[in-house]
């Protein structure tokens, strides 16, 4: 038989025992809510500043290396990259991603009907001289000649182009052609940094590459907030945007320009005329599924105008533009 002092001492066993159960519960409950830290780091890259926040700073490095891999093969100013030796050449056995992103490039070119079009290099390199003259305080630059630009638009035609899929050979037509990739590059490189992430198991993260951004999964509970600049009143807001796996990007007359006679020259180039575009856009904003696809729209959109652009927009699924135009400010 069991004494009532042993009953006694099981039953506060049993209490302690429920008592240390609950507390363990809560404890981990509240462990579980609790968020890990998310760690910003920030870059030089691609002539612009990259930011990658996630919580797992291994995988920040690792997704930087991807971006870093990207700026490789397209940066202009470096005589060692795929394009400047393409530049080069007339030809290259290209890297898998320089024939993506040429692939891409064509496709965008096709799309848009000739209004982006990355062979527009020689005549983008005239106008960014001017750009960089007017950004450095240097001088106030002249206009290039009607001429300079009218033999420089020979060049122009991404049909001009010749992919050998089998040799991986991209080639020019012509001599003295080159490829500008500031249009797209930027946003694949956010989609291999972003691809890098998801390999490592990270399941929220944004990559923003000079306002190429992607925002993959939520921040905690919420969707990740993307403030999206006011084009003529900077640091000022225009909107915000919220996103989960979903990319956004925007290209604005704003961010690289010179202006002479009162008229603002932009580094977004209407590759039919030679000149900077000038149909009273000022921004558009892209939000995609993919980074390259914001990216690559967003500069076909500016250079293809309100209407037209719209009417490109409705016809992809899971896109949509934000266009501002001079009159809306
Ligand atoms: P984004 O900021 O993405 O609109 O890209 C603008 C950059 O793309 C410019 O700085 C040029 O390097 C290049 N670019 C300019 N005009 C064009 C165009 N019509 N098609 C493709 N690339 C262009
Ligand atoms: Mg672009």
């Amino acid at each position: 038989m069991i004494s009532g002092y042993r009953l006694a001492v099981i039953g506060y066993r049993v209490k302690s025992l429920i008592l240390l159960v609950t507390a363990y519960w809560l404890l981990s409950a509240v462990m579980g809510c609790a968020q890990k830290p998310y760690y910003k780091e920030s870059r030089l890259m691609m002539g612009t500043i990259v930011e990658i926040t996630c919580q797992d700073k291994f995988a920040i490095n690792a997704a930087f290396e991807e971006i870093k891999n990207i700026e490789r093969i397209a940066d202009n100013f470096d005589p060692g990259s795929e394009i400047s030796q393409l530049k080069r050449n007339g030809r290259i056995r290209a890297s898998d991603d320089l024939l993506i992103l040429v692939k891409e490039s064509t496709k965008y070119y096709s799309l848009s009907n000739g209004a982006f079009d990355v062979t527009a290099g020689p005549i983008i390199d005239i106008w960014k001289k001017r750009i960089k003259a007017f950004e450095e305080k240097k001088s106030i630059p002249s206009l290039p000649s009607p001429d300079e630009i009218r033999t420089k638009l020979l060049l122009i035609g991404s049909n001009k182009i010749l992919i050998d899929d089998t040799e991986s050979i991209i080639r020019f037509v012509q001599p003295g052609m080159s490829i500008d990739l500031g249009a797209i590059a930027k946003g694949y490189a956010v989609d291999k940094a972003v691809n890098r992430l998801r390999e490592l198991g990270i399941d929220s993260a944004m990559v923003n590459a000079g306002g190429n951004i992607y925002c993959l999964g939520k921040k905690g509970k919420r969707k990740w907030r993307i403030g999206i600049q006011h084009p003529r009143k900077s640091p000022k807001l225009l909107f915000t945007l919220d996103l989960e796996n979903q990319a956004v990007a925007t290209s604005g007359d704003y961010q690289q320009y010179f202006i002479v006679g009162g008229k603002r020259y932009s580094h977004i180039i209407d590759p039919k005329t030679g000149y900077p575009v000038s149909n009273n856009i000022i921004s558009v904003t892209i939000i995609a599924k993919t980074a390259t696809e914001a990216d690559g729209l967003s500069t076909a959109v500016f250079v293809l105008g309100k209407e037209k652009g719209d009417e490109l927009i409705k016809t992809l699924p899971a896109t949509e533009a934000k266009i501002i135009e001079e009159r809306d400010m």
